[in-house]
């Protein structure tokens, strides 16, 4: 295992060990009393190596990208809009559109088929807030990220790799803007 690795754990109500990236910094769940950090670090070496690249990358691209200028209600405006396009394209049915302010994630959709989207689209290009809405609507179609899930993405957003990349990438530019913006310390997640 590298040393340079800088990650966290977590002992949780899991049958097998997860590997978690949402914060920039790697996050290593473990079922509770469980002993095997070590070999589950070892084991997922090869994954959590590329998975730093991946990171370096996208933070090194964070200083080429600008953010775009919204208001919470254009937000929310453009949002509603794109959900109907996108259930009346994928003939499914999203319950209810909720907006907050989220740590980890860009939006969420939950089993009882509301959207929770995340405030901090407003500062992303159009193509992401478009490609976002029709990830979340998705899974009013299928849950899980699978192979059927990705076939329907895929048939709107063949560029999705390169989408997803973007997000992480838009989600370091956001991070570094905000704390910039307030001008304090705080703890960076990188
Ligand atoms: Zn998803």
């Amino acid at each position: 295992m590298d040393e340079l690795v800088e990650y966290t754990v977590a002992y949780r109500n899991v049958k097998h060990p997860r590997l978690e990236y949402k914060t920039g910094t790697l996050l290593l769940i473990l079922p509770k009393g469980s002993k095997n950090e070590k070999q589950t670090l070892e084991k997922y070496q090869k994954w959590i190596h590329k998975k730093e690249l991946t990171i370096k990358k996208a933070l090194e691209q964070a200083k080429t990208k600008k953010l775009v200028s919204r208001t919470d209600k254009e937000l929310r405006s453009l949002i509603h809009t794109l959900a109907q396009n996108y259930q009346t394209q994928l003939n499914t049915k999203i319950n209810k559109i909720y907006f907050k302010k989220m740590k980890t994630k860009w939006a969420s959709h939950s089993k009882n088929g509301n959207l929770t989207v995340n405030t901090l689209l407003k500062y992303l290009p159009p193509d992401l807030i478009e490609y976002i809405i029709y990830h979340e609507t998705t899974h009013s179609v299928e849950r899980k990220h699978n192979e059927k899930f990705w076939s329907i993405i895929n048939k709107k957003f063949p560029d999705y790799q390169t989408k997803e990349k973007d997000l992480l990438t838009y989600w370091f530019t956001i991070q570094k803007n905000l704390v910039n913006l307030t001008s304090s310390k705080i703890r960076s997640n990188v």
